[in-house]
């Protein structure tokens, strides 16, 4: 059993609980490495605020996230992964063995570090929005598009995530309305190019959300023009939030390599951080694909490179 205030050593420790985390627990298992895993804020990570997952290889009926993250948790414990609840709430990096500090009073001592904390979706933070979170309302369109097939749709945001998502939904949906907050976009020349070049997707100027609507599921959306503050509303089936994410890196700031958004840098290729023995695998290091499956990936590779240096480690002793 864990004690508060003592320090334990382990050989790999794993910090998140996303498809990243868990496969990184599964393989560092099944290599000897007898991984402790912690779960973290969310426990399961981004998939268990989603619905049903379809894109998952290997689920030909689809799944829900909750229980695919169960499925995850329950194969890393079939192989012998120790998953704790807890949180990482600071971090030592400058020698080895790495110290982090659990929950502000458990000190672990790990000879490698997979860090796979994920990264957190940004809302407006409306009441309507969180109300209807699940039943309308998304922050990823991959996701959840599907479900509104041939539906109208509206979608925030003005960059490169925000243009991607809202020509992915123009093959999927009817209509999109994009409500783009300035009069002009953040997005990539080529992205805003496309996106004004699809004939579905309707760009609102100047424009904000100001509430979702509806009683159980999405019906609409008000929105405000910010110019002339004339209100009105859009009847649409699903209301998406691609106003950007943040990666869950704080704790590693001016330790480990990040860009100006904060997502951990890591050797192309590899799962290397810029110190030896810190691996870093999922959303924390990744603000292209965002994806269950890529996310799994990076945790095998992860746990792979983290068995390697592990091993030849124990080579040069
Ligand atoms: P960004 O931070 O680039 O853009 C966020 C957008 O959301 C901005 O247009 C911003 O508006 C808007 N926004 C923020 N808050 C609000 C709000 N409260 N209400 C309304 N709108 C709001 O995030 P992205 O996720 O789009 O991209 C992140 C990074 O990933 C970027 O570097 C991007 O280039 C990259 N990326 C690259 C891709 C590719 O190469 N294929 C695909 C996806 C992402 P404003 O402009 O007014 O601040």
């Amino acid at each position: 059993m864990e004690k508060n205030n003592t320090t334990e050593r382990v050989q790999v420790l794993i910090i998140g609980s996303g498809p990243a985390g868990y496969t990184a627990a599964i393989y560092a298992s099944r290599a000897n490495l007898k991984p402790v895993l912690y779960q973290g804020i969310q426990p399961g990570g981004q998939l268990t605020i989603t619905t049903e997952v379809e894109n998952y290889p290997g689920y030909p009926e689809g799944i829900q996230g909750p229980e695919m993250m169960i499925d995850f948790e329950k194969q890393a414990v079939r192989m012998g992964a120790d998953i704790r609840y807890g949180t990482a709430t600071a971090a030592d990096l400058s020698k080895r063995p790495f110290r982090i500090t659990i929950d502000e009073d458990h000190e672990i001592e790990a000879d490698a570090l997979i860090i796979s904390t994920g990264a957190s979706a940004k809302w407006l933070n409306l009441e309507s929005e969180q109300r209807l979170n699940g039943y309308g309302v998304s922050a990823c369109a991959v996701c959840d598009g599907f479900f509104f097939k041939s539906q109208e749709v509206a979608i925030v945001g003005a960059g490169d995530t925000a243009c991607e998502e809202a020509l992915y939904l123009s093959k999927i949906c009817s209509t999109v309305h994009m409500l783009v907050r300035r009069e002009e976009m953040r997005a990539s020349k080529i992205m805003q190019q496309r996106v004004e070049k699809t004939s579905n997707i309707i760009i609102y100027w100047n424009t904000e959300a100001i509430e979702v609507m509806g009683a159980e599921k999405v019906t609409g959306v008000r929105i405000e023009n910010r110019l002339t503050h004339e209100t009105s509303e859009i009847p649409v089936g699903a209301f998406f939030v691609a106003i950007g994410h943040s990666p869950n890196s704080g704790i590693f700031a001016g330790q480990l390599d990040m860009d100006e958004q904060g997502y951990l840098q890591t050797i192309p290729g590899t799962s290397r951080t810029n110190i030896e023995g810190v691996f870093a695998a999922g959303d924390v290091q990744d603000k292209i694909y965002r994806q269950a499956v890529t996310a799994a990936g990076s945790g095998c590779m992860a746990a792979l490179d983290a068995e390697r240096y592990l091993s030849a480690q124990e080579h040069q002793e």
